[in-house]
């Protein structure tokens, strides 16, 4: 067994991997980038901010000699993480993190495992978008490759915006359009695998986006067919089992007509399992945690149906955001525009009660 865990990543699902960790005894340590804010792991372990000339040994020295290695996010330095593997494991492994890194890599993956996913191009010059604005669905959505986050780094091009948007954009780039997928909803999977290959699977979220940030998910999702359930469920083992993976994963996915399309991969916890907290046994961050620990996992088993509503550059109190069925979770950042600041989560007997609580509490955070 592994006791002590070093997160690369000191946002708030480093925090809540480690506030599921501490109390079955582990030990944490965070390294940040010189530009990540650390406030969220404060006081939870040594924080090492990582300087240009650090070698990757002293890095492991300074994060106190860790007996593992994981991620909470997908911008990370893969060169680094590889040579950290000299000393002790990195879970999940950096040839698979860096499968998710760029979004041509991760299609290109994606496509090797037969998963489907939206019809895409790879933009590098105006006339490659002419011709893929010409070729693809309206709205493409044109993405960065690479640090794409919240919707950041995206633009959603119109018939009546594609002139603006054309103007605006510097050549050469690295970019993908892909056509926009006129789906019914958005839905995730989270599964987790450990290094024996145990696999454990929470059930599906419906998450609903605003400004291409997350701002709700209901879990079990909806009515989702048990055929698309499996279908989700397979594309994670398929990945899982080829990567060779230890941790937890998140599938995005297009629910559209019959077909469950990827949208992206998070190869790491995801804010559309939050709900697990409150509404699962063991949370998506203690199996992550147990997974890269090498202990057995917890049951992912949902009690009741769970709602989640994120806090996006606004918060709310606990006496607002607290009652028998709600839990409220903040991060400790400040406030800024659109900023991830915390979320809550309801648990309730029938979706339509959960989704009244989350639609109560929407109204309070943002107004009608
Ligand atoms: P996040 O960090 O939340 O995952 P992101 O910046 O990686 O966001 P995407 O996940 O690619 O962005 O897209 C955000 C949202 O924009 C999607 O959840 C979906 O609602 C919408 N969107 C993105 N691509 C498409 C598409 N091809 N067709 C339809 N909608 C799309
Ligand atoms: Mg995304």
């Amino acid at each position: 067994m592994s006791a002590h865990i070093a997160i690369i990543g000191s946002g708030q699902l480093a925090r809540m991997m480690a506030l599921d960790g501490i109390p079955m005894g582990l030990q944490f340590s965070f390294m940040a980038e010189t530009t990540e804010d650390t406030v969220c792991v404060a006081s939870l372990g040594t924080v090492v901010v990582r300087s240009e000339d650090m070698k990757a040994e002293d890095l492991y020295k300074a994060l106190g000699s860790p007996d593992v290695i994981t991620v909470e996010k997908e911008h990370v330095d893969i060169d680094l993480l590889k040579s950290l593997q000299a000393f002790c494991p990195v879970h999940p492994n950096p040839n698979a993190l860096e499968k998710f890194k760029n979004r041509r890599v991760e299609k290109a993956f994606l496509q090797s495992l037969n998963i489907p996913i939206a019809p895409y191009k790879s933009v590098r010059t105006e006339s490659d978008l002419t011709a893929a604005l010409a070729e693809l669905n309206k709205p493409v959505f044109l993405k960065t490759e690479e640090e794409g986050y919240d919707g950041y780094n995206q633009y959603k091009i119109t018939d009546e915006n594609q002139a603006q948007v054309l103007a605006e954009i510097n050549y050469p780039g690295d970019w993908v359009a892909e056509a926009g997928i006129p789906f019914e909803r958005e839905v995730s999977f989270i599964a987790a695998r450990s290094e024996s290959g145990d696999i454990v699977y929470y059930t599906p979220s419906e998450n609903y986006h605003r400004n291409g940030t997350l701002l709700t998910s209901l879990a079990p999702a909806p009515g989702l067919s048990e055929a698309m359930i499996n279908t989700g469920k397979q594309y994670l083992k398929d990945m899982l089992t080829q990567l060779d993976y230890v941790g937890v994963m998140c599938v995005e996915c297009f629910v559209w007509g019959d077909k469950l399309l990827v949208n992206e991969i998070a190869p790491r916890v995801h804010n559309s399992g939050h709900w697990t907290t409150k509404g699962a046994l063991t949370s998506q961050f203690e199996n992550h945690v147990r997974a890269v620990a090498g202990l057995a996992f917890g049951s992912t088993q949902a009690h009741g149906i769970s709602g989640m509503l994120n806090l996006l550059g606004v918060t709310l109190t606990a006496e607002q955001a607290s009652d028998s069925h709600t839990f409220l979770t903040l991060y400790g950042k400040n406030v800024r525009p659109r900023r991830k600041l915390g979320h809550i989560t309801v648990n309730a007997d029938t979706h339509e009660e959960a989704k009244s609580r989350v639609n109560a509490l929407r109204e309070m955070a943002y107004g009608k």
